[in-house]
């Protein structure tokens, strides 16, 4: 075995940190796993990050402001946007022609 002390010592620490980031992502797993469970069934797409899980539902990407009314749904003289049919949101895979803005489809 050829090797000096120094790379005996970095090999440990190494080894060391390997497990402990092994650890972490098990315990990580752990903890969050009903959540991510959940969110996985959703169809929420799931962002790990060290100790940090984001959702976010992919629908949202769907939907956009209405330009019309600048998102509040309200129209000239009072009445509901005609555009967004007082909703303030359009669905991107819904044709304007369907008659109704969902928010969520
Ligand atoms: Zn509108």
């Amino acid at each position: 075995m050829n090797v000096s002390p120094a790379g005996i010592t970095a090999g440990l620490w190494t080894l060391l940190r390997e497990q402990t980031l092994a650890r972490h992502w098990e315990l990580s797993d752990a903890v969050f796993a009903e959540i991510d469970g959940f969110a996985w069934v959703q169809g929420w797409a799931i962002i790990r990050y060290r100790t940090r899980h984001t959702y976010r539902d992919p629908r949202f990407d769907r939907v956009v402001a209405c330009r019309t009314c600048g998102g509040d749904g309200a129209g000239e003289g009072g009445r509901e946007c005609r555009t967004c049919k007082g909703e303030g949101l359009l669905n991107f895979f819904e044709p304007p022609d369907a008659g109704q803005a969902r928010k969520i489809a």
